[in-house]
C-alpha cells in the first residue's frame, strides 16, 4: 500500500461526531505505551501524526485519521485500567460497545500487545471481549526489534499460547523501529476494508 495522503480528522468524543462519509474503519485497540501511536505513524510513514504517549484519562476519545482520503484508522482510548477510576472504565467500555455493536463501516479491529511480556490481565480480558463481537479480529506484537531474533519465535509462541490464537486467526510481528510486519499488515487491511 502507497499511502500517500494522511490527515487527524477528529477526536471524537460523542458518536454523532464520527465521520458519515461510511468509508471502511480500520479500529485499533492496546495498552497505553503498547506502541500504537509508533504503529500507526509507521503504517503511514509519518513521524508525528499520531501523537505518541496519549494520556490515560482521555478514556472517551476515538482519534480518527483519514488515510489516502479512502480509510480510517481509528484509535481507541489505551487502555492499562489500573490508573483511571471505575466510572472511567465503565465510559470507556460502554463507548467501545457502543462502537463495536454499532458501528457499520467498521471492517478490521487490531489488538497489539507488547511481543516481550506475556498479555496482561487487560490484554487478555480485552481479547475475549474483542472476540466476543465476531468481528474480524488481528493481533499485532509490537516492538518485535527489542528482542533478538532468534528469542522471537519463543515470544510469538508464548502470546498464541496465552492468547488461544490458533493456525486461522491472524497474527503479526511488528516493528515500528525496522517496519517489520508493515506490508503483511497493509494486506490484512486491504482484504478486509477493499482498498
Ligand atoms: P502508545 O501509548 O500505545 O501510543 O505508544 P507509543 O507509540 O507512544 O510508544 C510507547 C513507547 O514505545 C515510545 O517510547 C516508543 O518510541 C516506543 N516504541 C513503540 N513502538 C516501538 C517499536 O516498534 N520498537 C521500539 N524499539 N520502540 C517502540
Amino acid at each position: 500500500m502507497k499511502v500517500t495522503k494522511s490527515e487527524f480528522i477528529i477526536s471524537a468524543v460523542r458518536p454523532e461526531q464520527y465521520p458519515a462519509d461510511g468509508l471502511p474503519e480500520v479500529a485499533l485497540a492496546g495498552r497505553s505505551n503498547v506502541g500504537k501511536s509508533s504503529l500507526i505513524n509507521r503504517m503511514i510513514n509519518r513521524k508525528n501524526l499520531a501523537r505518541t504517549s496519549s494520556t490515560p484519562g482521555k478514556t472517551q476519545q476515538l482519534n480518527y485519521y483519514l488515510i489516502n482520503d479512502e480509510l480510517y484508522f481509528v484509535d481507541f482510548p489505551g487502555y492499562g485500567f489500573a490508573k483511571v477510576s471505575k466510572s472511567l472504565r465503565q465510559a470507556f467500555g460502554e463507548m467501545i460497545e457502543t462502537y463495536l455493536t454499532r458501528r457499520e463501516p467498521l471492517k478490521l479491529v487490531l489488538q497489539m500487545v507488547d511481543l516481550r511480556h506475556p498479555p496482561s490481565k487487560d490484554d487478555l480480558m480485552m481479547h475475549e471481549w474483542l472476540k466476543h463481537y465476531n468481528l474480524p479480529l488481528c493481533v499485532v506484537g509490537t516492538k518485535a526489534d527489542k528482542i533478538p531474533r532468534t528469542r522471537r519465535d519463543k515470544h510469538i509462541k508464548v502470546i498464541k499460547q496465552e492468547l488461544g490464537i490458533g493456525p486461522g486467526d491472524l497474527f503479526i510481528p511488528f516493528s515500528s523501529e525496522e517496519g517489520l510486519g508493515r506490508e503483511e499488515l497493509w494486506e490484512v487491511i486491504s482484504r478486509y476494508t477493499g482498498v
